[in-house]
């Protein structure tokens, strides 16, 4: 693994950096959700102006083709600009790329404009009720009409953004006699209809994120069907495999970020001072200087086999065990202080509980990098 950039990456880095320094994203509205995720969207927006909003997409869908190389060194200056992850990230992650590996032309052609430029947002209705690291489980149903549409009925849960959004990439059961994983199918399900209700969920940082969608009758276009009736697995595993490559590295930038910021609020404390202080410091330092390590190195393995391995999740495992212990420690050193309803580091200790179970559990991340990874025997 050479760690160090060539000229071309060179290159783009200064690009990048030039044009995050000329476009300042403007304060970060904190305490109204909706004004928030205004101002990430008129940020995507900029960034899609001009040629940023998706670096890893091929130039004939508005990316710039870059390399995997230079799509991390994207995540790692927007994080060190300080500017907002944009508005659409399930789009851009997950749905462009699902849809470009899958899609009829039509379909690319409909879909991929409009999540660039954040004008269409999308949500991701995988988990349900009683189906979520057991995925296959689900039981929202999809039956086809007589006149060509499909007619979907079920519940999905903890759909984040799904209040803003205009799509859903949706899994549902189309062959309920096939075995579990065949007789799934994967539908482009219109939000604005009738048939969709979108009920926000509080957490317990007080933002609602994520949302119940209540799914009577909806209804979606063969068109709506991306990669074929009964294929929905497969389809569903690119999404899931993109999910943990893409975040990887605009992940631990922001986890780089918040330490860097208790390290600083300690040290103006004079807090540094005390040795067991420094100790837990010194050991965080480590834990996110390791993290960066393997996530280029999983980069390496993407670029030698051409696709996201089993070890993206030994980064997700770590970002959020590491990200949990940098804000307790926050909790820890500043005291009550860092508790205040409304503060910056009570949201962050509080968000930081749902990075064990967002995107693949630790347990199951642990599961997968036994098995596929170590080589151990399967758990079941
Ligand atoms: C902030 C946040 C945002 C989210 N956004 C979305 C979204 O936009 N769209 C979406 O579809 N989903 C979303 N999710 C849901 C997320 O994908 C699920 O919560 C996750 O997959 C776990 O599923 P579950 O909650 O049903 O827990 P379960 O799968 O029921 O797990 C319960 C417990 O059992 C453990 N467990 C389960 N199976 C095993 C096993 N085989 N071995 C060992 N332990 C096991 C788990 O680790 C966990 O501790 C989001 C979740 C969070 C927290």
């Amino acid at each position: 693994m050479d760690l160090t950039f060539n000229a071309r990456e060179l290159a783009f880095r200064d690009e990048l950096r030039a044009w995050f320094a000329e476009h300042d994203p403007g304060e970060e509205p904190l305490h109204d959700e909706d004004l928030h995720y205004a101002w990430r969207r008129d940020f995507q927006r900029r960034l899609a102006e001009s040629g940023w909003a998706a670096v890893h997409w091929p130039r004939e869908y508005g990316g710039r083709g870059a390399t995997l190389t230079e799509s991390a060194i994207f995540f790692e200056e927007l994080g060190r600009s300080g500017a907002p992850l944009p508005a659409n990230v399930l789009g851009l992650l997950l749905a462009g790329p699902t849809i470009m590996t899958w899609g009829t032309p039509a379909q690319k052609e409909r879909y991929l404009g409009p999540i660039l430029t954040a004008e269409e947002i999308w949500c991701q209705g995988f988990s349900e009720p009683d189906a979520g690291s057991d995925l296959a489980s689900l039981k929202t149903r999809a039956v086809r009409e007589d006149g060509g549409d499909w007619v979907l009925t079920g519940q999905k849960v903890w759909t984040s953004g799904a209040q803003y959004s205009k799509w859903c990439m949706l899994v549902a059961r189309t062959d309920p006699e096939a075995p579990r994983h065949k007789g799934l199918t994967y539908f482009l399900m219109d939000m604005e209809q009738d048939g969709v209700q979108v009920r926000p969920l509080r957490q317990i940082t007080g933002e609602r994120e994520f949302n119940e969608l209540f799914i009577d009758g909806a209804r979606v276009p063969d068109e709506g069907v991306l990669g074929g009736v009964g294929n929905g697995w497969k389809v569903a595993l690119t999404t899931l495999m993109n999910e943990r490559a893409g975040l990887a590295f605009f992940l631990q930038v922001r986890l780089r970020q918040t330490l860097d910021r208790v390290i600083a609020e300690a040290a103006a404390e004079g807090l540094l001072e005390d040795p067991l202080v420094a100790d837990r410091v010194g050991e965080l330092h480590l834990k996110a200087e390791v993290l960066r390590l393997t996530a280029y190195r999983g980069l390496t393995a993407v670029e030698k086999y051409g696709q996201p391995g089993p070890e993206g999740s030994l980064t997700k495992w770590m970002w959020s065990d590491t990200n949990q212990q940098v804000t307790q420690f926050a909790a820890e050193l500043f005291g009550p202080r860092a508790l205040e309803a409304g503060g910056r580091w009570a949201y962050e200790v509080l968000r930081a509980r749902g990075n064990s179970i967002e995107g693949g559990t630790t347990e199951v991340l642990k599961n997968i990098v036994a098995e596929r990874v170590l080589g151990l025997p399967r758990a079941r």
